[in-house]
């Protein structure tokens, strides 16, 4: 393993089986390999159902894969406690308002997030620790702290889990589809959260995506899946500007003409 090597994955497959009277094998990953970096955001890419979210779950232990394995720090993944696991990996989901329990206002998310570190600071601090991550990212404390789930916006909530994982300070992040449920502007801000947790935080991040554009913006690695294997991978510009497989041509050609590649 190379030093700043975070995560291996190593020929991950993933059977489900599926169906009542009748059951059928459906390939969720098929001998899926690729290694994350340190600081590096690392972009699974490709159509619904090719199996991205599959991984990302392997890597997060939600589910157990058929065969293959995930080394995180050289270490399987199996080998830790797993809070001492989720200490290191964290998820920002797809669909915030899972998330949430519309009976508890906002600030529960948070205050949860302390009592997976295994030095949890003081109310008091927390409180402090709560508001100056919520500046962080941008957040008005005083707009955000006592409300409901049901007072924020689908963005505002989405950072709220954000400022979550930053509490927990991880090693990797997984966002599957982060920005799939708010509006293109908060989306611009979300992503940029992203880089900046890179940047400032050597956060790594696996980010997975169907939208080819939003990983030009932010990767720089990609891999592209279809029918549950990698079929190109590479640096961010390589792949989608000097595309070898077919399917990721036909992906770099489905995409509105992109933009500039941001700065900080
Ligand atoms: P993506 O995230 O790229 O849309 P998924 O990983 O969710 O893809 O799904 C990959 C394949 O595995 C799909 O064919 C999907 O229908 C199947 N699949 C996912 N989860 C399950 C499950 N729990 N049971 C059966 N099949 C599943
Ligand atoms: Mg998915």
């Amino acid at each position: 393993m190379k030093k700043n090597t975070l995560l291996e994955v190593k020929n991950l497959t993933k059977l489900y089986t599926s169906g009542y009277v009748r059951t059928v094998e459906v390939i969720g990953a098929k001998k899926v390999s690729f290694d994350i970096k340190k600081g590096e955001i690392f972009c699974l890419v490709g159509e619904s159902g090719s199996g991205k979210t599959t991984v990302g779950n392997i890597i997060l232990r939600l589910i157990k894969p058929s065969s293959g394995k995930v080394l995180l720090n050289g270490k399987n993944l199996f080998s830790y406690d797993k809070l001492a696991y989720w200490r290191k990996v964290q998820a920002v989901f797809q669909d915030p308002y899972s998330s949430f329990n519309f009976f508890y206002n906002a600030d529960k998310p948070l205050n949860d997030a302390f009592d997976l570190l295994e030095n949890s600071p003081s109310k008091d601090e927390r409180k402090k620790i709560i508001r100056s991550t919520l500046e962080t990212i941008g957040m008005n404390p005083d707009e955000i702290l006592g409300r409901y789930p049901h007072q924020l916006s689908g963005g505002q909530m989405q950072r709220l889990l954000i400022a979550r994982s930053l509490i927990i300070h991880p090693n990797l992040l997984v966002a599957d589809e982060l920005t799939s449920m708010i509006d293109a502007s908060t989306r611009v801000a979300v992503l940029k959260e992203l880089l900046r947790l890179k940047k400032n935080e050597k956060m790594s991040v696996l980010f997975i995506t169907h939208d080819l554009a939003q990983a030009y913006f932010i990767g720089d690695r990609i891999a592209i899946m279809r029918k549950g294997e990698i079929v190109e991978r590479g640096p961010v510009e390589r792949v989608i500007f000097n595309p070898k497989h077919p399917y990721t041509k036909e992906l770099v050609a489905s995409v509105p003409p992109l933009h500039e590649k941001w700065e900080l």
